[in-house]
């Protein structure tokens, strides 16, 4: 810049050095061994970014990331606001507060009990409450533990609190719960759980719909959405390696003009805050109104229509292909006049994406979602995409996995102390009941009995109290996002089953060299593990 800049002048060009200078966007000679604990991207199933032809994005709670202090507050109040005047709740709920930090992903809602539910990989129910009240031991292995079938846990009795959407109506739900117990008269008549967990639903439901929530947002993005100044570093990176770009998301277009306007403006200079479409330079491709998860179902038939940049007007199209309206000849798309390439449509299936960006291979394909079921699931089962989740909790979690290292350390040898006392005392009382032992043996086991006993008591609070301290560190009430106990979480197996990568944002993957080959760590079964930590691993000597 020439001394005769202004001041102004000189701003605009540091600000500009500092977007291009993001210290997001992959650049360290170390590569990801620079990459911060809480940022690193994680790795199930190996994946060759060099073999991705094309990276695709959900946008909401994946490129946007609302703040639910205010986004899911929002829900909330639309919510309650729904229950009261259309749907025959009385009016204190109004006064009712909403704890954003209280529900976490993962949770399993019993709608006709009125039960929220952890449970671990196998589907064992770990931690109940009734409403907000803690369900004792005996009422949870009564309810869940001692049936003659095994319970599914799915839909239609249980609902999966598996997006960051449904935290509010868990919370509110849980809120009922506690009413209804306390007030049975003062819920709609006939509103038994299941009813008022309908009720809840079908009214979050409506504020995704009736722009409650969507006008909020468009008024004030700033407000509700997370500012990520690397989204388009990252996109830049990614287009600048040779990769397609493109994004699929289940809101309609005018709505995701907004949200994608407000994350790649210009941040600088005479930045405008009116509408524009310069983000489509980001992209190939941007489907909107997708339908996920039916979207990658390969016997979808649904249309797929262009959408008209500036009226939101829809095209039918022949497969994708522009067809020419009644009165005009003219066959080309309506984004033909504009200034970028990327074509915008609504609705379609994955079979139109892929010819629209020339896949031959669905191994080709990078999609990365927040949504085990809508984004996940089915595109990497049945179509075999490779798929990255993006769960913002891990950067918090994995940190303080690190802190608590030595805490985990001292539950691995307690846990093998207990084993080491029970072997021990199993063999004692047999030996009590079957052997031929003269008075004075009997005496001396009896003694050693009792004193096993006594460590095995102390070993087993000891164990409880660390691990109850650390899940509490976590969360006062739900504990560690991936483990339930010490065995993984059903939300943990799932993201090990269906995510390849998963990571805590959707930019960490400007962290790394657009050609990373990403490997997963050496899978382990039990018994691998018991021999590789066999040695020294007891902290107790049992005598
Ligand atoms: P995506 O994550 O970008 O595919 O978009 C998710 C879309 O689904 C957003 O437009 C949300 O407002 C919408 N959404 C989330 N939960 C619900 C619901 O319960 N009912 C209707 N729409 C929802
Ligand atoms: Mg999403």
């Amino acid at each position: 810049m020439d001394g005769n800049a202004t001041a102004e002048e000189k701003k605009e060009s540091q600000l500009q050095s500092e977007v291009n200078q993001s210290p997001c966007v992959w650049s360290s000679p170390s590569g990801a061994d620079d990459v911060r604990l809480g940022k690193q991207i994680f790795c199930n199933r190996s994946l060759n970014m060099k073999n991705i032809v094309a990276v695709g994005f959900d946008m909401d709670y994946t490129l946007a990331q609302y703040k639910p202090e205010t986004f899911e507050s929002l829900a909330y109040e639309g919510t309650i606001k729904k229950l009261v005047f259309d749907l025959g709740y009385p009016p204190e709920l109004l006064q009712w507060t909403f704890d954003s930090k209280y529900m976490v992903r993962g949770l399993v809602v019993d709608k006709k009990r009125g039960n929220i539910l952890k449970m671990d990989r196998h589907k064992y129910v770990k931690v109940a409450y009734h409403g907000f009240r803690e369900m004792s031991k005996e009422d949870k292995v009564g309810t869940y533990g001692n049936t003659l079938t095994r319970d599914s846990f799915d839909e239609p009795d249980y609902a999966l609190i598996d997006t960051l959407f449904s935290l509010a109506e868990a919370y509110l739900f849980a809120q009922l719960v506690d009413f209804k117990d306390k007030n049975p008269g003062r819920v709609p008549a006939g509103a038994d759980y299941a009813r008022m967990y309908k009720d809840v639903r079908a009214a979050v439901d409506l504020c995704h719909r009736d722009g409650t929530l969507k006008q909020m947002v468009a008024k004030d993005p700033q407000r509700y959405i997370n500012d990520d100044t690397s989204i388009v570093p990252m996109l830049d990176m990614l287009r600048d390696a040779g990769r397609s770009t493109f994004l699929v998301t289940n809101s309609l277009w005018d709505y995701t003009n907004v949200v994608m306007n407000f994350l790649c403006r210009k941040r600088y200079g005479n930045a405008s805050t009116a509408l524009s479409f310069d983000w489509l330079k980001y992209f190939d491709v941007v489907i909107t109104g997708s339908a996920k998860p039916g979207f990658f179902h390969e016997d979808n038939r649904s249309n797929l229509f262009e959408v008209v940049p500036d009226s939101g007007m829809l095209l039918n199209t022949d497969n994708g292909t522009p067809m020419a309206q009644v009165g005009s000849t003219v066959l080309h798309s309506p984004s033909k006049g504009l200034n970028y390439a990327c074509r915008v449509f609504q609705g379609g299936s994955v079979g139109h994406l892929h010819k629209l960006l020339n896949i031959e291979s669905s191994s080709q394909v990078l999609y990365v979602g927040d949504h085990i079921y809508g984004d996940i699931l089915r595109s990497k089962k049945v179509l075999g995409w490779r798929t990255m989740l993006v769960v913002p909790e891990l950067e918090r979690e994995v940190e303080l996995l690190w802190q608590l290292r030595e805490a985990r350390k001292q539950l691995q040898g307690l846990r093998c102390d207990r084993d080491h006392i029970e072997d021990k005392l199993h063999h004692a009382k047999w030996s009590m009941r079957f052997e031929d032992l003269t008075v004075d043996e009997k005496q001396k086991l009896s003694s050693a009995i009792d004193s096993l006993e006594s460590q095995r008591e102390k070993v087993r609070l000891g164990h409880q109290q660390i691990l109850c301290k650390c899940h509490q560190k976590f969360h006062e009430v739900w504990g560690q996002l991936m483990k339930t106990g010490y065995q993984n979480s059903r939300f943990a197996h799932q993201v090990e089953r269906f995510a390849c990568l998963y990571t805590s944002q959707v930019t960490n993957l400007s962290l790394y060299s657009p050609d990373k080959y990403y490997r997963p760590s050496e899978d382990f079964m039990p018994h691998e593990l018991d021999i590789l930590a066999l040695s020294g691993k007891c902290s107790l000597e049992v005598k």
